[in-house]
């Protein structure tokens, strides 16, 4: 089993060994061999850059970024790019190898690949952001391409910042390159449907695990770990189905509510103050308690390794929503699956931005726009055959969902390798 070559004692933190443990549990399952294993387990590009940046201050900084290719046999890498002060190596690799996996789950016609720089957009301007994000695109310019490479939008990153991509790598070429990267803004070729997508795909797999569980979502009770982009509308399309949001938290704090909070009061709140912290009428609680809130429906949708052996015991969650990428490690997905809590595995629950994301490729390429409407209902469909296809994958072999989601991805892989072959 390859562990790329990781250092045993940094094993424990390190995000990318927990993918390749969640890897190798479906391809025990799958009687994977060696060779192949090793091929779908390595990264197959791994691409670090420095680069400098003029601060407002006129002084120069210099950034550290990464964009890794992990597999493209099934077609270009698809991946979002992510601005964040813990962005390294490691983490790029494990998210790169989800977006394989997500990608396969779903039968898109795309392999994996993420990019993330180390940086605090906290901290920086918008001209600063701007000036990263042109240079990053033009530092990483030699990988990606609509039928290469398309990036799009993750944590810290947003329309503009794609944007600001496609127009840079527009000016090099000197025509416009519309199909680069999704998650656009709709003025310049993105998708009607795009923003709310992910949020939407946990939606859409919440409720077919409801109906496997005979959980009733009118009244059912929801936590929502991060109320960013996916955590915002995650709980917003819940409420609309009878959900009620009894706690939400955010970089800034954690708060709770057992009457219910309202998602956009929430959300006009975390616009005008930068956090969900500080609403009206509300207890306010750990990061840590908001996890551990009794709740029907916990929807993690923050960052990696926040579910852990440390506090998987006192989860009690029924539905566990993967909003987030590889919020619970394997030891607490053992705790959780043993007490009998169903978690419906983040390259499932969160495929609906990579599915619009396709969608607005397809538009790209074809110069021919979708109604809205078109782009749900086909988001809905793809979603609920990925689930059921999960669910009977799990129920077959006796695993559980990430297993089976994973055992379905990798099965779909192998066998794209398998009939492509080995070059030479
Ligand atoms: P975002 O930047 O819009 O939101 C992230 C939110 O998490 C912010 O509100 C931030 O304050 C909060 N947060 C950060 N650290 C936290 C902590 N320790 N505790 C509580 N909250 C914390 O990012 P996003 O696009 O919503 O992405 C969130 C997660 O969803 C990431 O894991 C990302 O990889 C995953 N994801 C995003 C998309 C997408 O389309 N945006 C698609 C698939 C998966």
């Amino acid at each position: 089993m390859i562990q790329e070559n990781l250092d045993p004692s940094n094993m424990k933190d390190s995000v990318f060994a927990m993918a390749v443990e969640q890897f190798n549990a479906a391809a025990d399952v799958l009687n994977l061999e060696e060779g192949m294993r090793q091929v779908l387990s390595s990264c197959k590009r791994e691409f670090t850059v420095n680069f400098p940046v003029k601060m407002d201050s006129g002084k120069i900084q210099v950034f550290t970024g990464h964009r890794v290719q992990h597999n493209m046999t099934r077609g270009p890498a698809k991946g979002g790019i992510r601005f964040h002060p813990d962005v390294s190596l490691d983490e790029v690799k494990a998210l790169a190898s989800w977006m394989t996996w997500k990608c396969a789950v779903t039968n898109l016609p795309y392999g994996g690949g993420k990019g993330g720089v180390t940086c605090n957009p906290k901290s920086m301007s918008s001209g600063e952001m701007e000036r990263l994000t042109r240079r990053f695109a033009t530092e990483i310019s030699p990988l990606i391409g609509s039928y290469s490479d398309i990036p799009a939008p993750d944590v810290n990153t947003d329309g503009q910042t794609m944007a600001w991509i496609m127009d840079t790598i527009s000016m090099h070429k000197g025509f416009t390159e519309v199909g680069i990267v999704t998650g656009k803004p709709i003025e310049i070729g993105g998708s009607l449907g795009r923003t709310e997508a992910t949020g939407r795909g946990v939606m859409i797999t919440t409720r077919e695990a409801a109906k496997h569980i005979g959980l009733n979502l009118n009244g059912a009770t929801v936590v929502v770990q991060g109320f960013g982009n996916v955590g915002y509308w995650a709980a917003h399309l819940l409420q609309e189905l009878g959900c009620k949001i009894i706690a939400a938290s955010d970089s800034g704090g954690a708060i709770s509510r057992t009457s219910g909070l309202d998602s956009n009061e929430l959300l006009a709140q975390k616009n005008s103050t930068g956090s969900v912290s500080g609403f009206a009428n509300c207890d306010v609680i750990t990061n840590e308690e908001l996890l551990e809130t009794s709740c029907d429906i916990l929807v993690p949708a923050a960052l990696e390794q926040q579910i852990t052996g440390n506090n998987a015991s006192r989860i009690s969650a029924k539905i566990i929503v993967e909003g987030a990428n590889g919020p619970t490690t394997p030891e607490a997905d053992k705790i959780l699956t043993d007490k009998g809590s169903l978690i419906i595995p983040d390259i499932l629950a969160n495929a609906g931005g990579v599915v619009v994301s396709y969608f607005e490729w397809v538009q790209n390429l074809q110069r021919f726009f979708w109604e809205k409407e078109a782009v749900d209902k086909s988001l809905d469909s793809i979603l609920t055959r990925s689930f059921n296809e999960v669910f009977n994958t799990s129920q077959h072999y006796n695993v559980d969902m990430r297993t089976a989601a994973m055992v379905n991805a990798i099965d779909r892989v192998a066998t794209a390798t398998n009939i492509r072959g080995i070059y030479p």
